[in-house]
């Protein structure tokens, strides 16, 4: 079988991943090949983020591999918070104060239009290829559900009544934009 890096130190993305693609590949994490690195995410876009932690495998450590980024895009605030979705309200990655600043920051304003986007970069034999998973959606004006995390208790997919916070995984993984992204590199692991 053949072994491909996912630089995360997420658990729940791994898994996520495992179970998807089977076994044609098999998936390492970070620990795996024991980098304990905080690969810096200094780049201004998700593509440039996704692509400085998969060469960061790859350079040191000779591996395959493939990285993710994702940001919530709000069309009136010119696509922030983006690439800085996990730091929007400080340092501290705090979802809460980060989803309160986003409905203080559109308090009043009607134009509540927003996409995920998840980018994923895949280094395969030295060759880079970008791939990306979008769901279009609004900002609600107050919080909803328990389920998920970071803003899903404020964003409704584009034709559903729900918050991603009020969704089943399941139910969120096969619209979302992780799922979305997912389901390329998948389909292109397959095709190679
Ligand atoms: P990451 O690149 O997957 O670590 O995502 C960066 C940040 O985007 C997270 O810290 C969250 O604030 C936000 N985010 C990413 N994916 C989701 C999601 O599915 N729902 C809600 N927020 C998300």
């Amino acid at each position: 079988m053949k072994e491909i890096v996912f630089a995360t130190n997420n658990a729940h993305k791994l898994e996520e991943m495992r179970a998807i693609i089977g076994n044609k590949y098999k998936i390492l994490s970070l620990k795996d090949i024991g980098c304990d690195v905080d690969i810096p995410e200094t780049a201004s876009t998700l593509e440039g983020n996704a692509e400085i932690k998969a060469r960061y495998i790859k350079e040191h450590y000779g591996y395959d591999c493939f990285a993710d980024d994702t940001g919530l895009e709000v069309e009136v605030l010119n696509g922030a918070p983006g690439v800085y979705s996990a730091r929007y309200a400080g340092e501290e990655h705090d979802s809460l104060k980060n989803m309160n600043l986003l409905l203080e920051n559109m308090k009043s304003i009607d134009n509540r239009n927003a996409r995920f986007r998840t980018v994923i970069a895949l280094i395969i034999d030295d060759k880079l290829t970008i791939m990306d998973g979008i769901v279009n959606g609004e900002i609600t004006t107050i919080a909803q559900g328990e389920k998920g995390f970071g803003y899903d208790p404020i964003f409704r997919p584009e034709g559903y009544i729900e918050t991603f916070a009020m969704m089943s995984s399941e139910e969120k993984n096969k619209i979302s934009h992780r799922g979305r992204a997912t389901a390329k590199l998948i389909e292109y692991l397959n095709f190679i």
